[in-house]
């Protein structure tokens, strides 16, 4: 028996903020497979890596694509280079594509790379020295910089994943305004949530599915499943020609990039984690519109913040007090303060501590250091120094998470509408 194997294909960094996006790419590359017979094995895939890797255009997302390694293996890797030289932004000096082939399984090493591209930095000597470990065929154009996240594309085991579908815009149309009936998206989201989700930000009445940059993109459509991502693509309506469009599968929303820290000491900046501590002190919004406080634990204390873009959330966050104890989930990011992107409530401190009340009915101040307390409107006097515990309401609830909006979302984060909250 003659085993085929498969060629795996990564493609990273083709884009520019001025245009182009590595997934129009990958759709050009799968019409010409098709046009010369090549099909491909299951989904393209987009992959999210480290949020906080330096050179991102926006989301830090590769592609790859698989394929049986038969007698087109050749035709397909010249189509692949085809493409990316004829459609990477290679005016950009940030934009430093990188392609990687690579024939056989994925084996658990590259898992571990992969998993490492979303977690930490990788140089592009590391990768290129790991590609080579393992027998990756690797093409850089200029600094080659895209085959750290090409690597990392095809080796990610997808346990968790959602799928987007991706609709593009003809050339003609890149950089215009982008012309969709934002009344059909309402809709779509009405008919396929939460099958679909993402779609809307309804508190900022934000539509999620339009990007706001000059890329091929007209809109993209986020799902759990799959088979309702074209019958949302038929909801929505447009007022210009949609050229194509690719479903991916990716690791988007599945919360890949959060490692779990069993104490606040054990972060490192740049990191995503989720971590227990005491909240220290309410929290205070600043000039800029942003919100912080600090959690503690036994190790020590982090500053957490939500910033403006996150809206509505700060509201959530400024229902803390002091003595909560939360879950917060986020990144480290430039500095060293912990981008909150959710937090679930472990324990609210819901007493406080007032001056007893007088027989009379009036709360009673006190008589001076040690001197008990005193009524000021009837003059009675008790000796004891002890306050008494009074339940406080809380606009928060014990075990509830809560999360910034969609407008403020990142690629990986899970959004609680994904979250088996019963586990
Ligand atoms: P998108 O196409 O979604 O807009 P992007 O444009 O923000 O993504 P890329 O163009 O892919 O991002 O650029 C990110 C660069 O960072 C790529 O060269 C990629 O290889 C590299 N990269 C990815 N992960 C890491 C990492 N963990 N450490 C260092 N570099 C990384």
């Amino acid at each position: 028996m003659i085993l085929i194997r498969h060629l795996y294909i990564g493609v990273d960094d083709t884009d520019s903020p001025d245009g182009m996006c590595t997934t129009y790419l990958a759709s050009q590359i799968i019409n010409r497979f098709a046009e010369s017979g090549i099909e491909l094995i299951g989904y393209p895939r987009l992959i999210r890596l480290n949020p906080f890797a330096r050179h991102k255009t926006r989301g830090n997302g590769g592609v790859a694509l698989e394929i049986l390694n038969d007698s087109k293996a050749s035709i397909a890797k010249k189509i692949v280079l085809e493409e990316v030289e004829k459609l990477s932004m290679f005016d950009c000096d940030n934009t430093n594509p990188g392609v990687i082939f690579y024939e056989g399984e994925i084996t658990p090493e590259m898992e571990d790379y992969a998993f490492r591209a979303i977690h930490e930095f990788i140089t592009i000597e590391e990768a290129e020295e790991f590609g080579k470990s393992v027998g990756c065929e690797i093409h850089k154009f200029k600094k080659g910089r895209g085959i750290i996240g090409a690597i990392a594309s095809i080796s990610l085991p997808l346990d968790d994943c959602t799928y987007e579908l991706l609709a593009y815009r003809a050339p003609e149309n890149f950089g215009t305004e982008r012309k969709i009936d934002h009344d059909s998206v309402y809709e779509m989201d009405e008919k396929t949530f939460p099958d679909t989700f993402e779609n809307i930000d309804y508190s900022e009445g934000y539509i999620a599915i339009e990007p706001k940059t000059p890329c091929p993109v007209l809109y993209g459509i986020r799902s759990n499943v799959p088979e309702v991502l074209k019958e949302a693509r038929d909801i929505v309506k447009v007022g210009e020609p949609i050229d194509d469009w690719c479903i991916f599968k990716t690791n988007q929303h599945t919360d890949m990039h959060i490692q779990n820290a069993s104490k606040i000491s054990d972060m490192k900046q740049f990191g995503c984690y989720c971590v227990c501590g005491e909240v220290k002190n309410k929290p205070t919004i600043i000039d800029g519109g942003h919100m912080f406080f600090y959690i503690t634990d036994e190790s020590g204390e982090i500053e957490c913040g939500a910033y403006e873009p996150t809206k509505t959330f700060r509201k959530t966050v400024s229902y803390l007090r002091p003595g909560d104890v939360i879950r917060v989930y986020g990144g480290i990011g430039e500095q060293n303060t912990f981008n909150v992107e959710k937090f679930q409530v472990i324990r609210l401190n819901d007493v406080e501590y007032k001056n007893p009340m007088c027989e009379c009915g009036k709360r009673m101040t006190s008589a001076g250091k040690n001197k008990g307390f005193k009524c000021k409107k009837c003059g009675n006097r008790i000796e004891s120094n002890e306050k008494i515990p009074v339940g406080v309401e809380r606009d928060l609830e014990n075990g509830r998470f809560y999360e910034t909006p969609v407008s403020a979302r990142r690629h990986l984060s899970k959004p609680l509408c994904r979250m088996d909250l019963t586990c």
